[in-house]
């Protein structure tokens, strides 16, 4: 059986804490390989080796830096197909869909190359008579990235291209169930030429997160996953004095106005509900619809569902791989048999006719969900769309405003004022007009609002730049020491 382990000090190291897990292969249902689980020691060594290399590294130069990322990035695109099957294998998305992932990724370590602008300062001359004032950011020391399942590759990007190029260390702890996806990206760093313990890998769970948060000389904490564990780890996080970012769960709306392109609308719903088996923080799980329109987008978005083709990843052909292990697939399952009980009305039941093996499910779309109904209250993360039916935009806005979670919304629509006015009051973090999924680019950042992020920053980009470093401002002023006296005043500038 494969075993994988840890990555310290710039190489692959055993576990010993005699704790391990399982990784499946979703599409068969069997196990592929075990996973060390790092012990409070393990992690403590993966971050003794980010300490010892932090002084040499912050003190490298920016173009240097750079160069690490420039090359970083020609081997993810060179790699790009081994690490998507490597995703696509222990994930079970389809081939498409990682190599997606990587590209998004990606865009994150070419937003890193260019560093050296992104950690310009402020210089004010002569603040004062003879006095110069300026700003600069200096990295944060150890930090530590803790990932989900969903993306295995993409998320890790997110953290460590920044965080490394702002001249941190880092020790990256991810999901435990589809593990191969960091030992690989850690491979390819070193590489690149990044210096042995700049970047660890500890394997785990709840111990290893544990382990971090508790560590003296982890600084900063940047977490991605549900919503219970990120408010979790924020607050043990920040009452232990370090900075966090801990992004949750989502529940997405998608509103369509009834004079919005119904054939566009349900190809966007159909895209962005069942892409990657609905194991997306973005994907759509609610389509909210006007009455007016809502029978006619029912009636197309179910015809597409009953189209989509369900398999396994590795097989072109397939457009929607199995969900991740076969007890969510139950739980996602369980979702939409209590559904008619609820008052909702299943339209395509996913759950008849699944393959034998592995951990699949078919697509299902659930008409008539309202708030109070399980599949609309909780995160099912699954290949479901629920449909909400309201009388007008207004009570449209109020559902999504109300939800407790504010990641990611779209509103479908031919009329720019309404798509305005929606973009001007809704309570979400990330907005699509007329796009399903909105994820921003590299050069804005992600993060949502309420539920979705607990902390103050959001991920990559400029807000995570400033997430990776703290400000300094320097005062200085090189006066002729012969006009030197004792002034006891405040210092002034008039
Ligand atoms: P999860 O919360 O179960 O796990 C996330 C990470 O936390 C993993 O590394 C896991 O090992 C660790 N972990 C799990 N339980 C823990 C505990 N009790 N204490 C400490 N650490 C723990 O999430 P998941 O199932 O891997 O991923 C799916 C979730 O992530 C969904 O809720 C999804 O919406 C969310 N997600 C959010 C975003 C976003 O950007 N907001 C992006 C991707 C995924």
């Amino acid at each position: 059986m494969r075993k994988i382990s840890h990555w310290i000090d710039g190489q692959v190291v055993d576990g010993t804490s005699g704790r391990t897990g399982v990784v499946w292969d979703p599409a068969t249902g069997e196990q592929q390989a075990t996973v060390d689980l790092a012990s409070a020691g393990e992690v403590a060594a993966a971050v003794a080796a980010a300490q010892a290399a932090f002084p040499g590294w912050r003190a490298t130069g920016l173009s240097q830096r750079a160069e690490v990322m420039f090359r970083l990035r020609d081997l993810v695109d060179a790699n790009r197909k081994e690490l998507a099957s490597l995703v696509s294998s222990e994930h079970g998305k389809v081939l498409s869909d990682a190599l997606g992932e990587i590209a998004r990724g990606l865009e994150n370590v070419e937003f890193a190359c260019g560093i050296p602008h992104l950690l310009k300062g402020g210089y004010s001359e002569q603040a004062a008579s003879g006095v110069d004032v300026y700003s600069i950011r200096q990295p944060l020391g150890v930090v530590a990235g803790i990932t989900p399942f969903n993306f295995p590759a993409m998320v890790p990007m997110w953290m460590f291209a920044n965080a490394l190029a702002c001249g941190n260390t880092f020790v990256l702890k991810p999901s435990e169930k589809d593990p191969s996806a960091a030992m690989f990206l850690a491979e390819l760093l070193a590489q690149a030429g990044l210096p042995a313990g700049c970047f660890n890998v500890v394997q785990g769970d709840k111990e290893a997160v544990d382990a971090l948060l508790d560590h003296p000389d982890v600084k900063a904490v940047s977490f991605v996953g549900s919503t219970p564990v990120a408010r979790a780890i924020y607050e043990a996080g920040t009452k232990a004095g370090k900075r966090v970012q801990a992004l949750g769960g989502a529940k997405n709306h998608m509103l369509v106005l009834p004079d919005a392109d119904l054939d566009m609308a349900a190809d966007a719903a159909v895209s962005a509900a069942y892409g990657s088996a609905g194991e997306r923080c973005m994907a759509v799980s609610v389509v909210v619809a006007l009455d007016t329109v809502a029978d006619e987008l029912v009636a197309r978005i179910a015809q597409r569902v009953s189209a989509i083709k369900v398999g396994p990843g590795t097989d072109p052909a397939n457009e929607m791989g199995p969900l991740i292990t076969g007890e969510h697939r139950d739980k996602v399952a369980g979702y939409v048999n209590g559904a008619a009980g609820q008052g909702a009305t299943v339209v395509v039941d996913g759950t008849t006719d699944v393959e034998a093996t592995g951990f699949f499910l078919n697509p299902s779309l659930i008409d008539h969900v309202e708030p109070g109904m399980a599949s609309y209250d909780d995160e099912i993360f699954g290949p479901v769309l629920a449909v909400t039916r309201v009388s007008s935009y207004d009570e449209g806005l109020a559902l999504i405003n109300d939800n407790p979670y504010g990641n990611g919304t779209a509103i479908f629509t031919r009329d720019g004022g309404a798509a305005r006015a929606f973009q001007f009051d809704v309570e979400v973090g990330m907005v699509g007009v007329n796009v399903p999924i909105p994820v921003p680019v590299s050069y804005y950042s992600f993060g949502g609002w309420k539920s979705s992020l607990f902390g103050d920053q959001h991920m990559y980009g400029p807000e995570g730049v400033n997430f990776y470093t703290r400000s300094k401002v320097v005062t200085s002023r090189w006066p002729d020491p012969a006009t030197s006296t004792i002034d006891l005043g405040f210092p002034e500038n008039r």
